[in-house]
């Protein structure tokens, strides 16, 4: 072995040592500084704190030490120095390394390390950017946690309130909800447990995906469910307007039966419960409106005999005919019905008792021209009316008995003419004057 390399080994050992121990202590010493978050960080303050140590007064000072190692003061200073932006290089990150690089190689220069300020000035530098890198890296992380998690919570608190409104009714957002929640919770716990940034990022955004997904299943169920509405609702929209259809055909409908109702099957006019709705109206049209109208009862003379000798087939013919007759004779706001056998009653709006007497006369004028015959014979077909007027002391039975007693007076007189209820207390106040007379 040899002992020159054996020496050399052994003071190189013993440089390291050395070098270690102040590189230790350098770096003990920015330890303490960052923390006491001591702003102002330079050469000075570095040095103040490095000569007061024991251990770093040992290694500078001690006279035995270049002695024994043959070591100059700026050699050794250059050795501690590699060592000590070694140990940084490690922890450096890549922006400030190629400074480190740039100091390293200014430490070669002999004249630079003669100025072992200089030198702890451009290390603090180093250090100091470095602090201020793992400063700003902890502030983009900080924001980096914060923007997330206030993103989080608007899409918690966003997708919460949508739930809310939907979940009593489905089952599948409740199952969404807890997949939300399960997937908060891991994004949370990722959070405050993630080492660094980019595990963070990476935990973060993976969780995000998820629950990008579940959204996205979410609106692809939210889309099936729209359809099945509309698919739901287009058919409701059918039924109700078949509904509506049949709802339409039944008032029609009823309106036919309750037309029907109010009917003559022989003749096509009103029957006689239609004129005893009439009457009551026309009552109250005299009674609110003060409206005249007269009554007129009107029936056929000898139908009997028309029955008798031609049928009643024919008498039902006649009758037809006869309605038909009447009708054509009558204004729109008229009202004619089949009050019973071969009798009719109109009601004569707006007219008066010598109104009605000329449109009664017209009638009878118009049958009398009218033809009816029956295999080649003609039959003859009259009528006799009876006229009242509608009295506002009136009721539906008073009107009629006074046009019927006019009826009765004109068969009385011969038939196939109009008398009034005038007519009618004419002939009892001369029957009266006649009995004086006797
Ligand atoms: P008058 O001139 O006095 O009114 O004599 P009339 O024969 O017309 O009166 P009467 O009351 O004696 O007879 C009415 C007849 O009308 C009796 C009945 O058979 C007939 N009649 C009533 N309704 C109908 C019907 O719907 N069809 C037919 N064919 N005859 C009817
Ligand atoms: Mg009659
Ligand atoms: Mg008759």
């Amino acid at each position: 072995m040899n002992p020159k390399i054996d020496h050399d080994d052994d003071r190189m050992s013993r440089l390291e040592e050395k070098i270690n121990v102040v590189a230790d202590e350098v770096l003990d010493i920015l330890k303490q500084l960052s923390q006491d978050n001591m702003q102002q960080l330079n050469s000075k303050i570095i040095a103040e704190r490095m000569f007061i140590r024991d251990a770093v007064k040992k290694v500078l000072e001690g006279p035995e030490q270049k002695k024994a190692d043959g070591v100059s003061g700026s050699n050794l200073l250059k050795n501690i120095a590699d060592t000590v932006l070694s140990r940084f290089s490690e922890l450096t990150p890549s922006s400030i390394t190629s400074q480190l690089i740039n100091l390293k190689d200014h430490l070669n220069d002999e004249d630079i390390l003669k100025d072992t300020t200089e030198w702890l000035d451009s290390t603090v530098k180093i250090i100091k950017k470095y602090f201020d890198s793992i400063s700003r890296r902890n502030e983009e992380l900080e924001e980096f946690m914060r923007q997330t998690m206030k993103h989080l919570e608007e899409t918690e608190l966003h997708m919460s309130s949508e739930l809310s409104s939907h979940q009593k009714k489905f089952s599948e957002d409740r199952d969404f909800e807890n997949a939300l929640s399960v997937n908060m919770n891991m994004i949370k716990h990722d959070i405050h447990t993630g080492n660094d940034i980019q595990s963070i990022k990476k935990a973060v955004l993976g969780k995000i995906d998820n629950i990008n997904r579940g959204i996205e299943k979410k609106r692809e169920q939210d889309l099936d469910r729209l359809r099945e509405t509309e698919r739901t609702l287009q058919a409701m929209g059918t039924r109700i307007n078949d509904i509506k259809k049949e709802a339409d055909e039944i008032k029609k409908r009823a309106a036919e039966i309750e037309s029907e109702s109010l009917r003559d099957n022989l003749t096509g006019l009103s029957n006689r419960k239609a004129y005893d709705q009439k009457i009551i109206e026309t009552l109250a049209d005299l009674g609110r409106y003060g409206v005249p109208s007269s009554l007129l009862i009107c029936d056929i003379d000898d139908f009997k005999k028309i029955n008798d000798t031609y049928g009643h087939k024919v008498g039902d013919q006649a009758l037809k005919k006869l309605a038909s007759l009447l009708k054509e004779k009558l204004r729109v706001n008229d009202f004619i019905s089949r009050y019973g056998g071969e009798e009719f009653a109109i009601i004569l709006s707006h007219t008066d008792l010598t109104g009605a007497v000329k449109a009664g006369e017209g009638m009878l004028s118009y049958i009398n021209k009218s033809a009816f015959s029956y295999k080649g014979n003609r039959i003859a077909l009259t009528i006799s009316i009876g006229i009242s007027v509608f009295k506002q002391s009136d009721d539906t039975g008073t009107v009629f008995e006074r046009a019927d007693s006019a009826l009765y007076l004109a068969k009385r007189r011969g038939k196939n003419n109009v008398k009034t209820e005038t007519d009618v207390i004419n002939e009892v106040s001369s029957d009266k004057s006649s009995i004086n007379l006797k």
